[in-house]
């Protein structure tokens, strides 16, 4: 069964496109925080950042700075841009076709990140670089 985003891509559902090449497609999400936010999708279905081809990824990046650029040159109100990629049901992901967020804001919406208190740490030195290693050695 593919994806909602693969019927987009394959004409089967509609979408209001603003950006499509041979790797990407990029349209307005269906419930958009302001007016202009925009979803860049690859064209290969993948869930996951993971399972995300470099080069691929290093494109997403591309356009989704190209769509932020035009969001904030356009006629629609934008005081700010956020990028922003779920992946992962933990991370709040609802489409499991990885999906890269362009976000217009207006300065006092309150939407943001969520930290609450609990999530507030202040690592000692000693910890950050036990988690610095953590990750260094998990590079390849
Ligand atoms: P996620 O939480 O997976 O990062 O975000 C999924 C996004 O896809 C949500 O912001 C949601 O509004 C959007 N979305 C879900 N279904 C559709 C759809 O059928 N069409 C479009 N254009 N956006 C959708």
């Amino acid at each position: 069964m593919s994806s909602i985003f693969t019927r987009i891509i394959q004409r089967e559902i509609p979408a209001a496109i603003v950006y499509e090449d041979d790797l990407v497609i990029a349209f307005l999400d269906i419930a958009p925080i302001h007016p202009g936010h925009t979803l860049v999708v690859p064209k290969q279905e993948v869930a996951s950042l993971t399972d995300l081809p470099p080069d691929t990824g290093a494109h997403l990046f591309r356009i989704a700075q190209k769509i932020a650029n035009a969001i904030r040159s356009s006629s629609l109100p934008c005081d700010g841009i956020n990028l922003w990629l779920n992946d992962g049901a933990a991370a709040g992901q609802e489409i499991f076709h990885l999906h890269l967020h362009v976000i217009p804001r207006i300065a006092g919406d309150g939407f943001g990140w969520h930290r609450p208190p609990h999530l507030r740490t202040s690592p000692t030195p000693q910890e950050l670089a036990s988690h610095a290693a953590a990750i260094r050695q998990a590079l390849v």
